[in-house]
């Protein structure tokens, strides 16, 4: 879709792929939140309970906020830095040019892409 044909939106899809790749388990921003890291700690289990290409529930998920939206955890970090420039998904759907650009665990999921060229 496009808006004043500057923007485009972008939607992360949900999946078992992108929950693999994503960074926020590592990141410094969740590492002193107690509930994040018991659902961190949670994780591995939860996905190998699940058959084939299901995904865990996302309030399981202490990550893929670019695509599930904010933390339900309210006890993250915001001043420790975000890791996911060091992601594949945030490198592969080009969110370096979205809204927000980083840190979806507290500003929601990822929108708009603005244009280049
Ligand atoms: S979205 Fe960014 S700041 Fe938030 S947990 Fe993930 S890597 Fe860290
Ligand atoms: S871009 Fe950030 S929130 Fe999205 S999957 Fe990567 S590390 Fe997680």
């Amino acid at each position: 879709m496009t808006e004043m044909g500057t923007t485009t939106e972008v939607i992360v899809p949900y999946t078992v792929s992108n929950v693999e790749k994503c960074m926020c388990p590592k990141c410094p921003v969740q590492a002193g939140s107690s509930c994040a890291q018991e659902k961190i700690g949670n994780l591995k289990n939860e996905m190998n309970n699940l058959s084939g290409n299901e995904a865990p529930d996302t309030q399981n998920v202490p990550g893929v906020y670019c695509s599930s939206g904010e933390a339900t955890c309210t006890d993250l970090d915001p001043n420790e830095e975000c890791m996911c420039k060091t992601c594949e998904v945030w490198v592969g759907y080009c969110l370096e040019r979205g809204t927000p650009m980083m840190y979806f665990c507290n500003n929601g999921k990822a929108g708009s892409l603005t244009k280049l060229g």
